[in-house]
């Protein structure tokens, strides 16, 4: 543990950054967590003097891979700096200590830092027969969960695990795997689902939280407005091919090589709420549906009892592309979703029949020809 923290600025110049690399760190972060023009002065000046906060980071049911994506953060900043840096006070994956010494610290992290620590979860809690399917150093983790949360200022809920349940919970949940927010009620809690989350969301919200020292904005689940409030489906880069009706049927069959939408083999892109289409992974490469697989929906609450994954919705969603969780949560059911859905339906029988008469007029056309070329009057 750190007595003397520095600031993000500070050790960023020990380790041979440029007064300009951290400038362009700022406006990089800045722009992953939506904070505008006006806001990026106030990240500046909070990661050039706020100390670091203390960070204990929590493992429990899980597969360790919302810290495998954080490490690989596009940024080199997050890995060497937020990482390294923040999330070293008690760390069971990444920490050096193990045992006795690794409990010391821990302990002595809670006591020193009451009330100012940030506790971050990856994982579920089990909670059936008194959690006893998770421990360490002796003690169940719903014990460990409840003691280290009474201390903390905050609490992150890294992933799908530690934020729904995930797969531990599928049914039939033999643990009894349950999310943070189920077990400790009297805390601020900001999810950050995903299966794993997207690195530089998680980097966004570490570093919102140091600059402004408050939530960012939150949606009803408690998941941060700028990265879950638009859906996979209104980013997607094959979203014409929908607007269109033109679906890939199976796996490598002529819609998929020509990279149709992917809604008939199961896409939950309509339903899911998650960055991907904007920040994408592996450094802006690529994605799911990038990489010809639907999306699994896997930010969403019990994904794995949802849908099977390569059956498609079995409603047809056509909400707007301004339509957030939550306005969806208050319509959902009604018969206004009923309208949309009709509408889109016959949308895209509509524009399917136009493409299919221009298609037979131009049979000896290439196989090639993007959807928006075909639409004539298209909605
Ligand atoms: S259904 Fe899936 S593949 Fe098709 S446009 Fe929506 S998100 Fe993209
Ligand atoms: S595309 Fe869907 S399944 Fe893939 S990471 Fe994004 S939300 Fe998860």
């Amino acid at each position: 543990m750190i007595d003397n923290p520095q600031s993000i600025y500070e050790k960023m110049r020990e380790q041979g950054y440029s007064r300009r690399d951290f400038l362009r760190f700022c406006s990089y972060i800045a722009a992953a967590a939506g904070i505008n023009a006006t806001g990026l002065s106030t990240v500046v000046k909070a990661l050039e003097t706020k100390p670091r906060p203390p960070v204990i980071w929590l493992h429990y049911q899980e597969c360790t891979c919302c810290s495998e994506s954080f490490i690989r953060a596009s940024h080199p900043v997050v890995a060497d700096i937020i990482l390294d840096k923040i999330s070293l006070d008690y760390s069971e994956l990444l920490q050096a200590a193990a045992g006795v010494q690794a409990e010391e610290v821990l302990s002595e992290t809670i006591k020193k830092y009451r009330g100012q620590y940030l506790m971050t979860v990856e994982g579920s809690i089990p909670t059936n027969n008194g959690g006893v399917y998770c421990t360490i150093a002796g003690r169940t983790s719903l014990d460990r969960v409840k003691e280290i949360a009474e201390g903390a200022k905050a609490i992150i809920a890294w992933g799908s695990c530690a934020s729904w349940g995930c797969v531990q919970s599928a049914n039939p949940n033999p643990t009894g795997a349950t999310p943070v927010h189920k077990i400790i009620t009297n805390k601020p809690i900001i999810r950050v689902p995903g299966c794993p989350p997207i690195a530089d969301v998680m980097a966004g919200v570490i570093v919102y939280l140091l600059a402004f020292d408050r939530l960012p904005e939150l949606d009803h689940f408690g998941r941060p407005m700028s990265f879950y409030s638009k859906r996979v489906h209104d980013s997607c880069y094959r979203r014409p091919y929908y607007d269109a009706g033109l679906f890939v049927e199976s796996f490598d069959d002529g819609s998929a090589k020509k990279g149709h939408c992917l809604y008939k083999t199961g896409c939950k892109g309509p339903v899911t709420y998650n960055s991907c289409g904007i920040i994408r992974w592996n450094n802006g490469v690529s994605y799911c549906i990038q990489s010809g697989h639907p999306c699994i929906g896997c930010t969403e609450e019990n994904f794995w009892n949802n849908e099977p994954f390569y059956q498609h919705l079995s409603s047809f969603p056509g909400f707007g592309i301004e339509t957030t969780a939550d306005t969806i949560g208050a319509t959902v059911g009604g018969i206004a979703v009923a309208g949309i859905a009709a509408h889109a339906i016959a949308t895209n029988i509509r524009k399917r029949k136009t493409i299919g008469e221009n298609a037979s007029h131009n049979a000896h056309d290439d196989n090639d020809t993007k959807p928006a070329d075909k639409q004539e009057g298209g909605e």
